[in-house]
């Protein structure tokens, strides 16, 4: 199984940094604006929620200060009309004159004082004052003309006069309700009482309530803060600026608009406004945001407006909304660091499945080339073992075939050397004759003469018998051999069949010293030139070539005959022993193949060549010696 080198290959840098890059540089803004926008929707929600409690509460405080304020403006409602059922006030009206002012005068003294009103005073119907209950203080009503007021106008015409005003006489607001006093079904006067609504201001600051009454003119009447007193809820136009001066109504007031910083309308009646802290001081961080409530109370034109500070609940819209944001980074944070801590895991994970993978790959691999090894470490002990047994055959077959070559050179030599050995032994039993008789005739020098022919062949005879015993002898090829002394041994031995023989022999070789046996080295020669002399038998001028020269370290010998040379069909057998084309007893064909085994057991070879001239060459090539010892070592 081979292992894909592609498979656990991580993505191109460029791909795998840009996304990474991307969401670090851009997680942190978008985290930093999602918690902006979510801590901005916490507040938003809390706010708006927080509006709608207090919306739902205020609307009960309303309805229970409203009240508050319609009983104290009705408490007073009846006393106008009660001066109608006085008989001093009728009778002053109808004629006023100083004593009866004066008993009106007591009367509505000890009214006001019991009533606990501000004044109760008694117009005729051109709007005079005729009697006051302030009638001891220097800045009594009496006498003077109130005809201009609209309390007096509504009154006058029978309707019921209500008005808020400041006092033109002393400048002091109050709540004015008038009535029209009838006798006979016919508006004989006025009767007017002024009442006091500081208590209810004092109240609403006593209970830290911010309210504030504005009338139809929409000018705040009545306010539990005094810097929003005498000012417009609303816009006023300039007629109704003007009429407002010319009615002295707010006296000399100058009406100027109640401006919040900020007005929002939320539902009917509902409104978010946002006044300055401090009334000097007019910028957004001292605001204050208020919830104003406004109902209009029953029986008059004015509205009752309730204020409840959103401060209290900003602050915790603001807090939640912070909480919310700091909730969320908290959530994105935890959200990144298990992201990151997952990612880190998935990685491990894989790096470790990826390894552990490669890790049975290379295993399963390591164990199948294992088992390979094995087998083909088996497979070549058998082929050595095979090799070693076929060369101990080989070498057996070889050693026998060389002993049998041997053997049949030595009996197919003894037939030579028995003929070459009787020839000196004939010429030595003549000439050993021939020398008893000079020796008894006194010729000392033919004596001698023949003695040394005598030693001469029986040096030739020895050298013979030599080269028998060095052909049966059995051994290895560890000697040194002289070529030119080899050859000279097989011209010696082959020399019976040489003579008469019109030989030419061509000698160009030096004399080398050849890594061989010598007398291996003969026989191989003897072979080689007694194969050439037979092939040259019918050759009437038979030439032999023995040129030798170096070659890649080693000799070569060329021994060249220009016999009959060998038939193409034949040459391919010329090596295979007992091939011989030789007739009868002449040839047993092992000449050959023991000559190339001897050359081959010495690191040499034996080749054939066939010369276009004609005749054989053998090649002969030997390792020079000493090249042996100089490779081993
Ligand atoms: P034998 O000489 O006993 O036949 P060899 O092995 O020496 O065995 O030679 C085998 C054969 O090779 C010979 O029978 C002969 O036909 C051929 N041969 C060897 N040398 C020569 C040569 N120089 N010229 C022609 N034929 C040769």
């Amino acid at each position: 199984m081979k292992c894909d080198p592609n498979q656990f290959r991580a993505a191109p840098p460029s791909l795998a940094v840009r996304p990474r890059l991307i969401r670090q540089l851009f997680l942190p803004p978008l985290i930093i604006a999602l918690m902006i926008g979510l801590g901005y929707i916490g507040f938003w929600v809390s706010e708006y929620y927080g509006i709608r409690t207090l919306s739902d509460n205020g609307e009960r405080q309303l309805e229970l200060h409203a009240r508050t304020v319609e009983s104290e403006l009705s408490k007073y409602t009846y006393l106008p009309s009660l001066l109608e059922l006085e008989s001093s006030v009728s009778t002053l009206l109808a004629d006023p004159n100083q004593e009866t002012r004066k008993t009106v005068n007591d009367y509505l003294e000890g009214l006001n004082r019991r009533s606990r009103s501000r004044a109760i005073y008694v117009m005729d119907t051109t709007g005079r004052v005729l009697a006051t209950s302030n009638w001891r203080d220097a800045d009594s009503y009496q006498g003077e003309d109130l005809s201009f007021r609209a309390y007096f106008q509504n009154a006058v015409r029978g309707q019921p006069g209500r008005f808020y005003g400041i006092g033109s006489t002393n400048g002091e607001p109050g709540y004015y309700l008038a009535h029209g006093l009838e006798e006979h079904g016919k508006i004989i006067g006025v009767a007017v009482v002024k009442v006091r609504l500081e208590a209810l201001e004092e109240r609403w600051q006593r209970a830290r309530l911010e309210a504030f009454v504005s009338d139809e003119n929409g000018i705040i009447i009545l306010s539990s803060d005094p810097a929003r007193r005498l000012k417009a809820v609303r816009p006023l136009s300039d007629d109704t600026k003007e009429r407002l001066a010319h009615s002295l109504q707010y006296y000399w007031a100058t009406l100027n608009e109640l401006e919040p910083l900020a007005r929002e309308r939320l539902n009917e009646g509902t409104e978010k406004l946002t006044f300055p802290a401090n009334s000097e001081v007019v910028n957004d961080e001292h605001a204050v945001s208020y919830l104003a409530q406004t109902r209009p109370l029953n029986d008059t034109p004015w509205n009752f407006t309730l204020l409840t500070p959103l401060n209290d609940l900003r602050r915790a819209a603001i807090n939640q909304g912070i909480l919310v944001a700091v909730a969320f980074g908290l959530v994105a944070f935890l959200l990144i660091a298990w992201n990151e801590r997952r990612k880190v895991i998935a990685t491990r994970l894989a790096a470790r499945e990826a390894l552990q993978e490669a890790n049975s790959q290379l295993e399963r691999r390591i164990a199948e080339r294992t088992a390979d090894l094995r087998a083909s470490n088996e497979r070549l002990k058998g082929q050595i073992r095979e090799r070693r047994q076929a060369e101990e055959t080989l070498r057996r077959a070889q050693d026998e075939l060389v002993q049998a070559g041997k053997l049949a050179a030595i009996g197919q030599m003894s037939t030579s050397i028995a003929h070459e050995l009787n020839q000196p032994l004939a010429a030595l039993r003549t000439l050993s004759g021939n020398t008893v008789r000079f020796l008894e005739r006194g010729a000392l020098d033919t004596a001698s003469a023949n003695l040394k022919t005598i030693n001469e062949l029986i040096d030739r005879m020895g050298r013979i018998t030599a080269s028998l015993r060095s052909f049966a002898r059995r051994g290895d090829d560890q000697g040194e051999a002289s070529l030119g002394k080899a050859v000279d041994a097989a011209f010696q031995v082959l020399s019976a069949r040489l003579d008469g023989l019109p030989l030419t022999v061509h000698r160009d070789f030096a004399n080398a010293q050849l890594q061989i046996d010598q007398t291996r080295l003969e026989q191989i020669l003897l072979n080689l030139i007694g194969n050439a002399l037979d092939a040259m038998q019918a050759q009437p001028a038979p030439e032999l070539w023995l040129d030798g020269h170096m070659f890649e370290g080693k000799y070569r010998l060329h021994v060249r005959d220009n016999g009959h040379g060998i038939a193409p069909e034949t040459r391919k057998h010329l090596f295979e022993p007992f091939f011989t084309t030789k007739p009868g007893e002449q040839g047993l064909g092992l000449g050959l193949t023991l000559s190339a085994s001897l050359a081959a057991a010495t690191g040499g070879n034996l080749a054939v060549e066939h010369p276009a001239s004609g005749g054989t060459a053998f090649v002969l090539c030997l390792p020079l010696a000493g090249t042996q010892k100089a490779e081993s070592t």
